[in-house]
Parts: C-alpha cells; structure tokens; sequence
C-alpha cells in the first residue's frame, strides 16, 4: 500500500477520530445502499467512462490552469497560477459533484433528488444535473437566503426545480441542511440527497471529495506539463471543505507540495462573527458527522458570519479535521475586507471577477507570494465567479467609501 492508499482509506467513514454516521436509524440503511453503490460505480469503467463524458460535455474540463503573469509581476515573488473552477459550466466548482451523484441516483433506481443550498450554488448545480438526466428536484432553502438570493432562485426554477422554503432557526444553510435531512428520512426509497460539500455522514466526504478529486488531478498534470514540477503551496477556501479537498488529495503524498485552506474570518474571530470552523471551533458532532464545529457555551450550533454565503457555514467536512490535526494541511482566516481587496485586485490585473468565496483563498496569495522567491509556484483554486456577487460587492465597496 502506497502512503497515498493509505493516507486516503476510508476507515469505516472515518478519517483518524473524524467522521462517521451520526444519524437516526432510518437513514442507515439508504447509506449503506449509497455506500454499496458508490463503490461499485466507482470500480465500473462504464461508470467511470459516462463520468468523465460528463464532465467533458456538461461542465465543461478540464478546466484551464492559468498562469496569472500580471498579478505574479504585481506581487512581486512566487509565480502565481490559477485554477479556474470559475470557467465551469454554472459558474463554479460545484457541478462536478452534482454530476457523478445525478449519475449514481440513476444507477440506484431512483427518480427524485433533493439538495439544500445556502447561497443557490449549490442548488443550480443540482437543478442542472437533474434537469440533465430527467430527475425531480426539490431544493431546500432558508428564507433569508431566498430572499438575499433572488436570482438564484429563479434559475433553479427556470431549471425545473422546485425551492422549498425554510424557516427555522436562522433561515439559511444550517437550517436548510435539516430540513433536507428531515425529507429524506421520509422518502429514502425514492430519493437520493445530493449533499453539496465533503460534509455530512460517510460515505458523503470520502464520495464527495472523490468526485471533486478532477480538480486536483488535472492540475498535478496540468503544471508538470507547464513547469516540469509540482507547485510549493496549494491555497484555497474552506466553507465545507469541497473544492479544496479535490484540489489537495492527489497531491496528499507529494510531500513537497504545502497545502492551506482558507476560512471565513468575518469581521473578527469573535463567535458569530466569522465562520472559520477549523480555526476557531472545537470538535463536535453537526449534520451526521464528528468534525470541528463552531458552538457556544451551552453547545448550541453558534451563529456564523461571513461577505461570502458559500463559506458562511458552522461545520466543516471531517477530512479536513483529520488534516488539520495531524499537520499536513494548515488552515487560516482572511477578513472580509480581505477578500474584497483580493476581489479588486484580481479583476484589475487579470480581468476576473472572482467569487467572493474564491477570493479568501487570492487574498492569502497576496500575503504570501511577495515573501516568497521568483522560483517558487503557488496555485491558487479559483472555485467559482463573482457575477453572483457583484450586487453583494458594490454594496460593499459603496459602504466603505
Ligand atoms: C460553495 C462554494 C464554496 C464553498 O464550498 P466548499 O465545499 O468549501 O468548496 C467555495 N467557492 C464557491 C465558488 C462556492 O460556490
């Protein structure tokens, strides 16, 4: 067994002390199912075949890797290159792992998927894929977020979903993610829940990073093919964990590649004001899985905050608390104002507008890079664009003038 084998096996769905199945018994068994059938397809070429033509034809890869050369010469030390997640189909990272679970749904017999989404990334992936293979689509989504996300909604509709409002507790992604949960014990013979990140009980965050895994293995190939070598430092977000958990496992056994996830820092690393898990949390046990998690005193799941709906979440997912004890990955937080610098400097020197999510992990690029020598690579995961975003960041460049 090679350290990679290892490093990555699934031990019964955990990941060192992390992980699991913390779920009523109802669900047991549709994981069981789930986890039968993920590992079959996953051993099936034809499965294997049909996956790849999908993300080929639908999303759109492989995604370019992109040397940026003006935000490099700007910076002034370690070459710069970007990932762009953004050029994706749907606009972000996220279809790659909606495809290959729309595949599996179609694989257990099933003919409805249900899904929860904060800021309706998620959810528009989702109501794509099944609007691809003809499944209906129900999205949970909290009330606050429906009304901050307007557009997004209406393209899930347009896609032939229907949005079911959610409106306990805070009214977003939390409380979405319950209510999905809640009808899936309800309808588990029928229905598969297509969970957004590497969060949520096993098998979802070994699948979920599995299916995010072409992200990280195109760009392994990608920069050897550009600079004959690995790059030094991987950077990217960390809302569940997904994006950064398909750029960072093929290169997990590089030893030479460091690797940083980037969380929420909000407006302070005071709780409720910021959303970095891993940084900030302790461990605990949210939606299914043991894993860092952000609470107060008394227990309680605390309130998150965060410029970046797609990183506002109080959980991450368990693998990443498995890297974050035993060292190999190094976890941080950027501010919010941060991440709107990086966005403006992103967009002035290489004419992209990045997700705000996206733009944590450019931020911490612009610490690092001028510190670092000319010979050295950074790459940075581009896990979405900022089109959903610009209402969000106008207002806030106008606030701070
Ligand atoms: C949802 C989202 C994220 C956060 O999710 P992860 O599972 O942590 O990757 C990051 N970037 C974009 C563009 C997103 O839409």
């Amino acid at each position: 067994m090679t350290a990679k084998d290892y490093a990555l096996m699934p031990r019964n769905g955990y990941f060192g002390p992390y992980g699991g199945r913390f779920v009523p018994e109802t669900l047991i068994s549709a994981l069981d199912q789930l986890e039968r059938e993920y590992r079959r397809a996953m051993a099936d070429p034809i499965f294997i075949d049909e996956f790849d033509r999908c993300l080929r034809q639908i999303a759109g890869r492989p995604s370019e890797l992109y040397f940026a050369s003006r935000l490099t010469q700007k910076l002034g030390g370690a070459k710069i290159y970007l990932k762009r997640e953004d050029m994706n189909h749907t606009g972000a990272h996220k279809i790659n792992n909606t495809l290959g679970q729309a595949l599996l749904t179609l694989r257990m017999g099933k003919k409805r998927v249900i899904a929860e989404t904060g800021a309706g990334q998620h959810g528009v992936a989702t109501a794509t894929a099944a609007a691809v293979f003809g499944l209906e689509c129900e999205v949970y989504m909290g009330t606050e977020d429906i009304r901050r996300q307007a557009l997004n909604v209406f393209r899930m509709q347009l896609l032939g979903a229907r949005v079911a409002p959610v409106s306990s507790g805070q009214c977003t992604l939390k409380d979405a993610l319950n209510e999905a949960m809640r009808d899936w014990m309800g309808s588990v013979s029928g229905t598969h829940y297509i969970i957004g990140s590497v969060a949520g009980p096993a098998p979802f965050p070994e699948m979920v990073r599995e299916f995010q895994s072409c992200i990280g293995r195109e760009a392994r190939r990608q920069m050897l093919s550009a600079e004959g070598r690995l790059p030094d430092l991987l950077i990217a977000c960390v809302g569940g964990g997904s994006n950064a958990a398909g750029l960072f496992a093929p290169m997990i056994e590089d030893e030479s590649v460091r690797m940083v996830g980037v969380e929420a820092g909000g407006r302070s690393l005071k709780l409720g004001d910021h959303a970095a898990t891993l940084s900030a949390g302790a461990p605990g046990v949210l939606h299914g899985a043991k894993s860092y998690v952000l609470q107060d005193a008394d227990g309680n799941t605390a309130p998150v905050h965060s410029i970046s709906a797609g990183l506002d979440y109080p959980g991450v997912g368990p693998e990443h608390a498995y890297w974050k004890d035993t060292g190999r990955v190094e976890y941080l937080p950027c501010s919010d104002e941060q991440a709107l610098d990086a966005v403006v400097t992103l967009a002035h020197t290489e004419g992209i507008i990045p997700a705000l999510e996206s733009a944590h992990a450019v931020a911490e690029a612009v610490v690092r890079a001028p510190k670092m020598g000319k010979d050295r690579i950074i790459l940075i995961c581009l896990s979405g664009r900022g089109d959903k975003d610009c209402n969000e960041i106008a207002m806030l460049l106008e606030k701070r003038k």
